[in-house]
């Protein structure tokens, strides 16, 4: 049972070698370090779905909400929804950038910045995959820091979502419609289980993203981003809020859709970047050789993979006597650790050994 962050390819393999007898499996391509990628097909049905996860690697959360969501589809009581869909799932497009816990495929390159391009291996066993099976919709699955409010200063985006555009002036295309709707469905059923919780992605248009590229092409694409539910480091709870969205999803495409309004779609909060992991109150920073005593110090963790374990190291964000961001956790300094002073550097860890154990997230 795989219940963290980090998840390797060998994972993968292991579950996909556990399918059900008769599940189709085949290898679509090989990453720039030559794992194989998979394709999972699943379903029977003239709705043909397609959807990727892990093109960015350290993005694992909905990986993870495949995995309980394949054999739920192909349990025996889902015999409506396989005789419905037809379902070409891409376990972990990005098999390098998971091994290694980064975004980034083994050439550095951003695979949802490769649309247009195609550069990589990577990009072509998933443009060549959508461009054989031709899909009606696509599922584009991500996951997204901590750092995301649904809304100015709002709750956590513990799940958010995107119907992207096809252009530059954000045209409500009947591809981009449909994708909007589906999103409404997703979102209603959601909403005891996330109150004000779910947030709406920014739809600047850019060509070299996958979403925008397949909407262009006229497949109602949705982007997924599995966040931060708090305290929920291991993203084990937006794990189930992930597979509960599948299952909405699928749904929604049972029903008329024009049940759903495009105006919800655009209510749904935009996703602001108003989160620190941690605010930390009466800190005394030193800043340049400045010393500011009693300050609100914002932390971020950076995920850090250390043989095979993700750790979450504290970084100073930010500080001052108020910070205009919210937090997931506030501790005031105990008086026997107010003397110590934080160096306030960005781009370093904060690595006072006085400080660890509270600065820790437990996980
Ligand atoms: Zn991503």
């Amino acid at each position: 049972m795989i219940n963290k962050r980090y998840l390797p390819p060998a994972i993968v393999g292991t579950f996909i070698k556990n399918l059900p007898k008769g599940s189709k499996v085949k290898t679509i391509g090989y990453s720039v370090q030559k794992r194989p990628i998979s394709l999972v097909s699943i379903g029977v049905g003239n709705t043909k779905i397609l959807l990727w996860s892990q093109m960015h690697g350290n993005e694992s959360t909905t990986t993870k909400a495949l995995f309980d969501f394949i054999p739920w589809f192909l349990d025996s009581s889902q015999q409506a929804y396989q005789k419905k869909f037809t379902l070409n799932i891409i376990l972990q497009l990005n098999p390098d950038g998971a091994s290694a816990y980064t975004r980034l495929n083994a050439n550095s390159v951003d695979l949802n910045r490769d649309a247009l391009k195609v550069s990589q291996p990577e990009s072509k066993a998933l443009q060549n995959t959508y461009n054989s099976f031709k899909p009606d919709y696509c599922l584009n699955l991500h996951g997204q820091r901590t750092l995301f409010s649904a809304g100015e200063m709002g709750q956590p985006a513990s799940i958010s979502f995107l119907a992207p555009s096809a252009d530059m002036s954000r045209t409500l295309t009947p591809a981009r419609i449909i994708a909007m709707k589906c999103i409404v469905a997703i979102f209603k059923g959601l909403e005891n289980d996330l109150p004000d919780q779910i947030g709406r992605y920014d739809d600047t248009f850019n060509p070299n993203c996958v979403g925008d590229r397949f909407t262009l092409l006229g497949t109602p694409t949705i982007l997924f981003e599995a966040g931060h539910f708090p305290g929920d480091y291991q993203r084990e709870v937006t794990r189930t809020l992930i597979l509960k969205s599948f299952k909405f999803f699928f749904n929604a495409l049972l029903v008329d859709k024009n049940i759903y309004n495009v105006n919800e779609y655009l209510n749904i909060p935009e996703n602001s970047k108003d989160f620190v992991d941690l605010l930390v109150k009466e800190v005394n920073i030193i800043d340049q050789g400045t010393l500011f005593k009693s300050q609100h110090l914002g932390v971020r963790y950076e995920e850090k993979l250390v043989n095979g374990e993700i750790y979450f190291i504290p970084f100073a964000a930010v500080y001052g006597d108020e910070i205009e961001f919210n937090a997931h956790r506030t501790i005031t300094l105990p008086s026997d650790l107010k003397n110590i002073p934080v160096i306030f550097e960005v781009d370093k860890p904060i690595q006072i050994k006085e400080f660890s154990e509270l600065f820790s997230i437990k996980l």
